[in-house]
């Protein structure tokens, strides 16, 4: 008699953890991997496992942040179909967009869902263009926009994605980018990890939504070492 009962306990239990999961989908948001293609998906899947392991502490809290954030991260493959494509037309473009009705590029500070859009080759992990970081630099952009921290400036942007696929970079000995497609520099990793900073930099990043160098001036290429928050 004590089993049954026991057992129909557990059984209470688990159906009132099923109801609660179906009725506050907010709360068990995750990271969606689009399925329509198997070897994206496959892929894609593997590559975020990368992530989540990694052996820098930065990037697996990357990862950490987006699985947990209060709304769902989607990542789909760049297709055929022109909707998937980078709005410059260029459908080898990774990029990331907010799944909400304000402008693109506006400032966020509230919890918006987020689409990253990758090539199926960035994330091949038998070619070598894994190496390149297209993955961590969007995952970049959708904690972001996950978090509610998206800084209005992409230049501010960028860089702290650029920070993130430096060190992905660094790991795997691909050469790091020092500019964003040669408009501007992107050396806040390399600066950091000179200064011994580089926890300082990404703790910044976790917690706000603009970078320890753009609080106090506006030129975006002259990092001064005596920097302060
Ligand atoms: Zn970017």
């Amino acid at each position: 008699m004590m089993r049954v009962d026991r057992d129909s306990l557990r059984f209470s239990m688990s159906a009132c953890f099923a109801l609660a999961y179906l009725f506050s989908p907010g709360l068990f948001a995750e990271i969606r991997v689009d399925s329509s293609s198997q070897v994206f998906y496959k892929n894609a899947t593997a590559m975020l496992g990368r992530m989540k392991d990694s052996p820098d502490p930065e990037i697996r809290k990357l990862y950490q942040e987006v699985s947990r954030a209060s709304v769902t991260v989607h990542i789909r493959p760049i297709t055929d179909d022109s909707r998937t494509w980078h709005v410059d037309g260029d459908r080898t473009r990774a990029h990331t967009e907010a799944l909400d009705n304000l402008g693109r590029g506006r400032a966020r500070n509230r919890p918006t869902s987020a689409a990253i859009y990758l090539t199926t080759e960035s994330v091949d992990p038998t070619r070598t263009s894994w190496k390149g970081g297209v993955l961590p630099h969007e995952m970049t952009h959708a904690m972001d926009l996950a978090s509610g921290r998206y800084n209005k400036d992409y230049k501010i942007r960028e860089r702290r994605a650029i920070v993130f696929q430096n060190i992905w970079r660094a790991r795997v000995n691909k050469t790091l980018r020092e500019d964003y497609h040669g408009s501007f520099d992107t050396l806040d990793y390399q600066n950091a990890k000179r200064a011994g900073t580089l926890g300082k930099l990404t703790e910044h990043i976790f917690s706000s939504s603009d970078l320890p160098s753009s609080r106090d001036s506006n030129d975006e290429g002259d990092d001064d070492d005596g920097d302060e928050e």
